[in-house]
Formats: structure tokens, C-alpha cells, sequence
């Protein structure tokens, strides 16, 4: 397919996001216009990135459906230059569309080297400079660069792991799915009050692959 079909069908699926009230602020709209889906899909999929559904990338990972993206973008409210954390860079996309709207560095671990290796690709192909892609065990955080304003998991996890919150600013927000079967999950917003307490928001029922680590499910 060429480069100029693949983008009017992607200008479509943004529209219809919007139109379903899914893509809310014009933010999150003009991150997906910046950066589309098919430059972060393995090259044999590239003509389904337009399709709202999971796909598949290397490792046997996924690169979420575009539906499922937006709704955490939007409940992350995220601004320019807030700090933020990515857990589970799988293909580098939510990173890249984080990137978009922070306008500074974001950091986003993964623990999977192959995949490490193709989300910085996509990445460098696409343009985006400001996202460092870390090899590790996510659910523990990221130390080095904490606390963050917002941490974004895109990994289902058996509770909220301990370390993520402490390494929330006060005021910050965890985004995470949690739920106790490998792949049925409750979206979970997590807000860290000023006292270090937390206020937990459920938003339905999501299927993520499994957070594997320390904090998350074994291997
Ligand atoms: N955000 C990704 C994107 O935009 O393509 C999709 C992420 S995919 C649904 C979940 C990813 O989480 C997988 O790549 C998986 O290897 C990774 N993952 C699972 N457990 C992890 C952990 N403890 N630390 C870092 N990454 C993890």
C-alpha cells in the first residue's frame, strides 16, 4: 500500500475516534495525526494499522488498538512538559505519542531486548528524538529519573505495584491495568493525594498482555 493511502486511511480512523468522543482533546488528535500507527507496525501489517484492533509486533507482544491508546492518553491528561513514564515500550508508538504532547524527554522500559531494539528503530524512523527506551524490569519503576507527573503501564498487572506509586509526584497520576487473570484487566487511575495517600478510579474492563517482573505476574 502506498504512503499516501496509508495516511488518508489513518486521517479516517482519527476522525472516527474523534467522532465516537474516544479522542477528546486536541492534543491527543494532533499527536495521532504526528505520529501514525503504520510506522510503528512490522512491515507485513503496516496496511491493518488503520483497523481499531490489537496487532501483533515481535516477541509475541502487541501494539494496542488505537481506541485502547486514546483512552489512556486522554485519562493521563497529559500537558506540555510533565515528566512521564512509559512501562511496556512494546513497538515505541504510545511513547512517540506521549513525546508529542510533553514536548520533553519521556522515558519508556521494556523488558524484552528484541523489542527494545525495534521500538528504537521505529522511533528513529519516525523522527522522534525525545523518548529514551530503557531494557528492564518496569514494575519497578524507574528510579533514576523519578518522581514523575504520570506513569502510563500498558501491561496488565496482578495489583498496583508499590514502587510506581511511591515514584509519583504528589498530585501525579498512575494509569495501569490490573485485574487478577493474565488477560482481563480493570483500567485503573491511580492519584497520589499531597499526603502520599491514594485515590483509585476504575474505568472497565481492558486485556492487556501480562506485566512480567518483580511487581508484576512470574515469567
Ligand atoms: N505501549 C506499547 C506500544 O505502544 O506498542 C504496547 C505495549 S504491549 C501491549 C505490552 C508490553 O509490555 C510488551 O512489549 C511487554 O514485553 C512489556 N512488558 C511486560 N512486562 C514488562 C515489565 N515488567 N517491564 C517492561 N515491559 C514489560
Amino acid at each position: 500500500m502506498e504512503m499516501e493511502e496509508l495516511r488518508k486511511k489513518w486521517e479516517r480512523t482519527v476522525e472516527s475516534l474523534v467522532r465516537q468522543g474516544i479522542i477528546r482533546s486536541e492534543v491527543v488528535r494532533r499527536a495521532f495525526l504526528k505520529y501514525p500507527r503504520y510506522l510503528f507496525v512490522p512491515e507485513k501489517y503496516r496496511k491493518w494499522a488503520h483497523v481499531d484492533e490489537p496487532l501483533p509486533i515481535p516477541a509475541g507482544q502487541t501494539i494496542s488498538a488505537p481506541h485502547m491508546v486514546a483512552i489512556m492518553l486522554e485519562l493521563a491528561d497529559l500537558r506540555p512538559k510533565l515528566k512521564v513514564l512509559e512501562i511496556g515500550t512494546g513497538s515505541g508508538w504510545n511513547a512517540a505519542l506521549i513525546a508529542a504532547i510533553v514536548d520533553t524527554h519521556v522515558y519508556t522500559i521494556e523488558r524484552i531486548p528484541e523489542l527494545v531494539e525495534f521500538a528504537r528503530k521505529n522511533l528513529e524512523r519516525a523522527g522522534v528524538k525525545n523518548v529514551h527506551v530503557i531494557l528492564g524490569d518496569g514494575s519497578k519503576g524507574f528510579p533514576p529519573r523519578a518522581p514523575y507527573d504520570r506513569i502510563i503501564v500498558t501491561a496488565g498487572a496482578p495489583e498496583i505495584p508499590k514502587p510506581l506509586v511511591e515514584q509519583l509526584k504528589p498530585g501525579g497520576k498512575l494509569i495501569i491495568p490490573v485485574g487478577p487473570y493474565h488477560l482481563w484487566q480493570d483500567l485503573l487511575e491511580v492519584v497520589k493525594r499531597e499526603d502520599g495517600s491514594v485515590e483509585v478510579k476504575s474505568h472497565g474492563g481492558v486485556a492487556f498482555v501480562p506485566l512480567i517482573g518483580e511487581h508484576g505476574w512470574e515469567e
